[in-house]
């Protein structure tokens, strides 16, 4: 297949790339090699849009979290995402903490931030009663935001989508050369053949570098490792609430979701292992242990779920994106760990200036809208339920009971421009399956909804791709029996 150019990787930097490239001509193709976009480091994070007050000034993270971040209210609403500012807090136990707060006011302010301010205990405890009263100071980061960080890549994606994107999902790319001035990508589904190549890959992306370039990288893996809690019991805290960071990173946070879920982590260990992302009891324990001093009245019993993300940390420390040193046509996002979420934006936007200005690609008469799903039925008002209902009975059918969520919003889930084809996707696209049942009520039914829509067989679905099936066969076919 030949394409005018090709994209590895489908997190969220690909897909905000893919997406801003759909509004030129030309043919473009993104490749993923697992089932579905948001696999990788975009699904696991704390889904923090960071202020940008940590990046070392001058540094290219610095730059564009800062200029990402402020990009987010006008993205967010154009792709119908919920994106909330609520602020965080930095919190100091004692008096070295304190000087790191009082560095990391002046980095803020050194990289463009606005709203940061330095507040007292009384003032951090009228803000956040829940806070470990032996607060000292804490810096107060008033335009700290939050995103579902995989509801963000799935619109970024639909939106591409529908702008002729083509997403080629079980794609690994596996090699890389240049021939006659083209790019060849050897996948596990043939050849594809491009003039620009884009490589967002997240962690492979320093290995795919360089096969190309002589100028090598190193990205080494870091897992990060969480405590979800439910939404059923209010969040005790309203702000993201870090402690003062560390060499490894940002140290562990407890912060509310988007939906209203207490978050608690992340770890920072380095593996070997680039797709490791078991969680673990020490590391779990580590978390717990850590968080106290954040929450000392912490409660983990409404915990629904623990799981692991994969930092990608280049050894350099610094974001490298733009052009791929002495390869012309090749482009690059490496090393994208925190804040890449909030950098996303700006990333994107960067590498599609610089491959615009290498290769002028004629703008479309129409780029096309975003795709917005469905109103949330849990969100609804009980007239809003009633009005969906009659347009559409299969508002009536409650799928998932724990997040209320309907049959319409599933089937809508599996038909949207990069529709959902696992019960993973269809959880992370509709929130069937994450809540305190994790699935143990609706799993069936929504294989069933999966199946009808995708006209497979039942035993063909999978729970994220691969060999994940969720039925090994009949009950006739493995007893033998024909009334069984
Ligand atoms: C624990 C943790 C916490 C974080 N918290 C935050 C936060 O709060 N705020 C913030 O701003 N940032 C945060 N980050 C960073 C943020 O998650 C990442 O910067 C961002 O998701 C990176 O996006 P990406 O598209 O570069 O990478 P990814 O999302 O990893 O996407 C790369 C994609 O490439 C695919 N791929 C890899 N190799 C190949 C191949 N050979 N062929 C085809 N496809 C391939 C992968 O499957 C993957 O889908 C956190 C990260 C972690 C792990």
């Amino acid at each position: 297949m030949e394409y005018d150019i090709v994209i590895i990787g489908g997190g969220v930097v690909g897909c905000a790339v893919a997406r801003l490239l759909s509004a030129y001509e030309g043919s473009i193709a993104l490749i993923e090699r697992s089932t579905d976009v948001a696999e990788g480091a975009s699904k696991a994070n704390s889904g923090i849009v960071h202020a940008g007050f940590d990046a070392e000034p001058g540094s290219l993270k610095a730059k564009l979290n800062v200029e990402g971040a402020g990009m987010y209210e006008a993205l967010c609403a154009e792709l119908g995402v919920p994106f909330a500012r609520p602020g965080a807090l930095v919190l100091a136990f004692d008096e070295e903490q304190r000087a790191t707060v009082e560095d990391l006011y002046h980095k803020g302010l050194a990289n463009g931030v606005e709203g940061l301010e330095i507040i007292g205990r009384e003032r951090i405890l009228e803000l956040e009663p829940n806070v470990n009263p032996q607060v000292v100071c804490a810096l107060w980061a008033k335009t700290s935001g939050l995103v579902s960080p995989y509801e963000l890549t799935y619109a970024l994606a639909d939106h591409a989508v529908i702008n002729g994107v083509d997403f080629l999902l079980e794609t690994e790319a596996k090699d890389i050369h240049k021939e006659n001035g083209t790019f060849v990508v050897s996948t596990t589904k043939g050849d594809l053949h491009a003039r620009v190549l884009v490589n967002c890959a997240g962690i492979s992306s320093a290995r795919l570098h360089n096969m190309l370039s002589d100028t090598k990288y190193e990205v080494i893996a870091r897992k990060g490792e969480y405590y979800l809690l439910d939404h059923t019991v209010a969040p005790a805290f309203t702000r993201t609430m870090f402690q003062t960071p560390g060499k490894m990173g940002k140290g562990i946070l407890v912060s509310p979701t988007t939906h209203g879920n207490l978050l608690l982590g992340p770890t920072a260990e380095d593996v070997t292992d680039d797709w490791d992302t078991a969680t673990t009891a020490a590391a779990l324990r580590m978390v717990s242990e850590k968080a106290r001093r954040t929450w000392p009245k912490e409660n983990l019993r409404t915990c629904v779920t623990t799981f692991a993300g994969i930092r990608a940390h280049e050894k350099g420390g610094d974001f490298i994106v733009g052009p791929t040193q002495g390869v012309k046509g090749a482009y690059e996002a490496i090393g994208i760990e925190s804040p890449g979420l909030s950098a996303s934006p700006a990333i994107a936007q960067r590498l599609v200036s610089q491959i615009l200005q290498d290769n002028p690609l004629k703008k479309k008469v129409e780029w096309k809208p975003a795709y917005k799903g469905p109103k949330p039925f849990s969100g609804m008002t009980i007239q809003e339920r009633a009005e969906a209902y009659a347009q559409n009975p299969e508002y009536g059918a409650v799928i998932c009971r724990c997040e209320q969520v309907t049959e319409a919003e599933i089937r809508d889930a599996i038909r949207r421009p990069l529709g959902a084809r696992t019960l993973d996707a269809v959880k992370r696209r509709t929130r069937a399956g994450m809540g305190r049942c994790q699935g143990g009520f609706c799993s069936p039914r929504v294989l069933e909804i999966l199946a009808e829509e995708l006209k497979v067989d039942p035993t063909q679905v999978t729970k994220s791709g691969g060999k994940s099936y969720l039925l090994v066969g009949t009950l006739a076919s493995i007893t033998g029996k024909e009334d069984a």
